[in-house]
């Protein structure tokens, strides 16, 4: 085995993966590649190209525009955009500015982002005239303290001409906006010197990114990214991938606002000069067009993607000759999963784990050198783990027992926003991160993940809460008690499952019950069925009991 991959199971002797990661801002990162590479392609967006030097031309008027309009240190700029260009000048933009970044899904609703506008003091948000974004960031803008919005656009087709990415920024002139002092135009922000005023960014204490999560519980809270946790994780997983190269190109399908597509897609690739082709959401016909036509070479995605991709009749006119690394997270790979994959496309599939707060890294399987399906690989550089007794975190697990998995390394995060009682239960007093993952380690340090404490169901990378379908099914008069579980989906990996009892004097099938509820959940939530008990269990002092569920389910599926 190569003498890079071999790992000590024991975390408290330094391991021959122990590397110093130098503080480095996401600034002073870019401005290192700008320099080495300003003419070279960083983004290929619907088949046009934008040089390192232009996105940072673009980033740069942001800043000097967000200054002008007082944004600065303390600040918070919100982006609520799909993979356009316009997100990596933003989020470029308004870390240069010194403000911090706060990342929203482009598919939340009013209510959610509303919520997550409101507890991060979110005052400028960025979002696109296109689908329903525009409308929702109109009426967070009515209903919450939300200062500023920032509409751009990419309407209209791209321009041909020299300069495309000023022009496409100048594109937002078409959006027909409401007149509101507080709406401000794309290309009325970055018509400026494009010269910031420097400001001093201390990479170690600044928050680059509040990034929100549901972490254990499903109660959304916001994790605190500091510029060097993110550029460490880039450098991190860059340590294991020996070949990666400025001339690599990215298929950048994961969504931006995610931590996984931001370190392994955006950040990474500005670290090393390579070139991101931008799909605004993932289309399987169009990422195996992509893939031919820019010659992609490094695929990040989750289970589902590679999935769509072997489903898709285009599979078999794509040319996979380029693509040396496929990388999947977010969820478990089924292994038959990846042996299909592999066995199609040729390319070569690892499979990695993380979560928002450690930045989005922190095991992955050896790029090059021996791959163990099914688990999650070693910790990469610098990174500790250890497992913790499930039952007092405490203590160690016992030797040879699944214990909680627990991690210290440079990308692990600062702490919730705000939530200083969160930061209670997902640290060790010694300042260990607690996944509520449960795993073994296995020869050779390879992790294994066996099970999970907390409530969250993987659907695909996509991540449901309990608590969020509970609620709904809590609305329906006939619902008397509802516990939401993940069940095996043989498409999506893992899929929430309703069990219900009923108010006395109703009947009503799980069926019906399935039928009215899954309209008004997200794509990702919907259940794959609703079962209606008679009862269900129930802990000692008379709490719906999960746990028991869950165990009672496990027994009945091996049965
Ligand atoms: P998020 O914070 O949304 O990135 O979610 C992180 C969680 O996703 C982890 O704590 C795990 O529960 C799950 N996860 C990520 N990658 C994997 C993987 N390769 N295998 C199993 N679970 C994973």
């Amino acid at each position: 085995m190569d003498s890079r991959f071999s790992w000590s199971t024991d975390y408290r002797h330094p391991t021959k993966w122990d590397q110093e990661f130098a503080p480095l801002s996401l600034p002073d990162m870019l401005a290192a590649s700008v320099a080495r590479r300003g003419d070279a392609p960083m983004l290929d967006f619907l088949g046009r190209q934008f040089s390192y030097a232009e996105v940072a031309r673009g980033a740069a008027r942001v800043a000097r525009g967000l200054q002008q309009r007082g944004i600065g240190k303390g600040s918070r700029v919100g982006l609520f955009l799909p993979n356009v260009p316009h997100y990596v000048a933003a989020y470029y933009g308004a870390l240069a500015a010194g403000a911090t970044v706060v990342n929203f899904s482009p598919l939340y609703t009013v209510a959610e982002l509303e919520a997550q506008v409101e507890d991060s003091g979110t005052d400028t948000l960025f979002t696109i005239s296109a689908a329903a974004l525009l409308p929702t960031a109109l009426q967070v803008l009515d209903g919450s303290s939300l200062k500023q919005l920032v509409v751009g656009s990419v309407a209209g087709g791209l321009p041909a001409a020299k300069s495309m990415l000023y022009r496409l920024f100048k594109r937002s002139e078409v959006a027909a906006l409401p007149t509101d002092p507080r709406i401000i135009r794309f290309s009325t922000l970055i018509d400026n010197d494009g010269k910031p005023d420097p400001v001093a960014i201390d990479a170690e204490q600044d928050i680059a990114l509040i990034q929100y999560t549901g972490g254990t519980t499903g109660t959304p809270k916001g994790a605190k990214l500091t510029h060097q946790n993110l550029t460490a994780n880039a450098r991190q997983v860059n340590a294991i991938d020996p070949d990666h190269d400025a001339a690599d190109r990215i298929l950048g399908v994961l969504p931006f606002f995610h931590v996984f597509a931001n370190t392994c897609v955006l950040n990474r690739t500005i670290l090393n000069g390579g070139t991101i082709t931008m799909l605004p959401r993932f289309d399987a016909k169009q990422a195996l067009e992509a893939i031919t036509r820019t010659k992609t070479t490094a695929l990040p995605g989750v289970p589902t993607m590679y999935q769509a991709l072997l489903d898709h009749p285009d599979l078999a006119k794509t040319d996979f000759s380029s693509l040396r690394i496929c990388i999947s997270g977010g969820a478990p790979m089924p292994g038959e999963l990846r042996e299909k994959f592999v066995a199609a496309t040729g390319a070569s599939l690892v499979e990695g784990y993380g979560l928002t707060e450690s930045s989005g890294v922190v095991a992955t399987n050896p790029y090059e050198g021996p791959v163990k399906p099914g688990t999650i690989g070693q910790p990469i550089p610098a990174t500790h783990i250890r497992l913790l007794d499930k039952e007092d975190a405490s203590k160690d697990a016992p030797d040879g027992e699944p214990g909680e998995l627990a991690v210290k390394g440079p990308q692990v995060m600062q702490g919730y926003w705000n939530r200083p009682d969160a930061d209670k239960d997902s640290f060790t007093d010694d300042g260990w991160l607690r996944t509520g993952d449960v795993a073994v380690v296995e020869a050779g340090g390879y992790i294994r993940i066996v099970d999970r404490l907390k409530d969250m169901i993987a659907v695909g990378g996509f991540k449901v809460y309990p608590s969020v379908i509970e609620a709904h099914l809590y609305e329906h008069p006939a619902v008397k008690e509802a516990i939401v579980l993940g069940v095996p989906d043989a498409y999506r990996g893992e899929a929430p499952k309703a069990f219900v009892t009923l108010e006395d004097g109703f009947n009503v099938s799980g069926e019906a019950l399935a039928a009215w509820l899954n309209p008004q959940l997200g794509k990702h939530e919907r259940v794959n069925a609703v079962e209606v008990r008679l009862n269900l269990p129930k802990t000692m002092i008379g709490k719906l009991d999960r746990k028991a569920l869950r165990a009672e389910e496990k027994t009945s599926a091996k049965a």
